[in-house]
């Protein structure tokens, strides 16, 4: 494996080396059956096991009650943005979106084209550095929804404490950095993520809804785009992303066995700090976009003081095999996604590199 790189990119984003040796292992034949998962039908028992297992690992992994639904579906976060108020943001309703970001506001102005929108509250002056607290937002008196983007991937800030919606529900885009910690679902009426940073292989969304909010969905709305249908179905309204929702399994089996997510913490946070110590102990030479605490704990985001050595830093950093780490053009600089299936080694190996390199270059 000595060819395996460190992978700091953004997503889709590395997986779990056990993950991958074993999709290679079960590549030509899974399960004995001289197929690959890729190849057999989705009404298979073997593929309705893999698919019932990856619903049954979300809601033990998550602890989520039998108030929820789990879904996997396709398009993306993206076309979350655009489902949501189409499912939910029906006439006469308004929608609070808090734009934190440039997915938050993506999905604000999905969002605008269906129906009414509130911006409840919005860092764009600050370039997005930091999160809203509750005082900050103007939310409507009674919203349909409240929409929010759990960890901000291109600006790497991330909500540590939600805002209190009081009885209207909380909608969140946590494709950054769902199962990276454990999170309490039930503050949530719907969650979804695009599967490709912490979960898996991109083409797969996990969608956890509240149940009763599958009672308002408009029957009016093209099949694809409803939630009930999506529910009553099972994810199987038509062919699901098997392969994908394969390789989310094995994913959520790997952080099953790390400990579950109180685990994946502690480990989350260790390796965050590997980074952030070398920002903040480099006297200037490293600059972090985000306020402190503000920090997303899965996408460090930092400029030099001398912008010039900024691509010299992303050559040499490749030259020692750690990839990905050029930032988004709107923050600049450098980012480095450190997932949940991002090794400590890799952590330390970029702490380390990010050290030598301020000693070489600093004057
Ligand atoms: C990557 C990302 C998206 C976009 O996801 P797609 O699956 O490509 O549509 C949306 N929101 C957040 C927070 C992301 O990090």
């Amino acid at each position: 494996m000595s060819n395996r790189v460190f992978n700091f990119s953004a997503g889709p984003a590395t997986l779990p080396l056990d993950v991958l040796k074993k999709v290679q292992e079960e590549m030509l034949s899974y399960d004995g059956k001289g197929m690959s998962l890729m190849e057999m039908s989705h009404r298979s028992k073997e593929f309705e096991q893999v698919i019932h297992e990856a619903e049954a690992l979300c809601k033990e992994l998550l602890n989520i009650s039998d108030d929820y639904r789990v879904l996997f579906l396709q398009g993306g976060a993206s076309t979350q943005f655009s489902m949501v108020p189409l499912n939910f943001l029906t006439e006469d309703k308004t929608a609070d979106y808090i734009v934190t970001g440039s997915f938050a506001n993506k999905a604000y102005k999905e969002a605008v084209k269906l129906g009414n929108v509130n911006v409840a509250g919005n860092t764009k002056e600050a370039n997005h550095n930091y999160i809203p607290s509750q005082d900050e937002l103007t939310l409507s008196e009674d919203a349909t929804y409240v929409h929010i983007t759990s960890n901000n991937t291109i600006f790497g800030t991330q909500w540590n404490e939600y805002p209190d919606t009081g009885d209207v529900p909380l909608v969140a885009d946590m494709s950054s950095d769902i199962m990276s910690k454990p999170m309490d679902v039930s503050k949530f009426g719907l969650i979804y993520a695009g599967a490709q940073k912490n979960l898996g292989p991109s083409g797969v969304t996990l969608v956890i809804i509240r149940k009763d909010l599958l009672e308002k969905v408009p029957e009016t709305l093209p099949s694809m785009s409803r939630y009930d249908l999506m529910a009553e179905s099972d994810s199987m309204y038509n062919t699901p992303p098997t392969f994908a929702v394969y390789i989310l399994k094995l994913v959520l089996e790997w952080l099953k066995a790390r400990g579950g997510l109180d685990a994946v913490n502690q480990f989350n946070l260790e390796k965050a700090k590997f980074i952030y110590d070398a920002i903040d102990n480099s006297d200037g030479f490293y600059q972090g976009h985000a306020q402190k605490e503000h920090r997303s704990l899965m996408n460090a985001t930092f400029r030099l003081a001398d912008s010039e050595l900024e691509s010299t830093f992303i050559k040499e950093a490749a030259e020692n095999n750690l990839v990905g780490l050029k930032g988004h053009r709107s923050v600049g600089g450098i980012r480095a996604s450190i997932y949940n299936a991002m090794s400590k080694e890799g952590c330390i190996a970029l702490a380390k590199f990010m050290e030598d390199f301020k000693a070489k270059h600093s004057k």
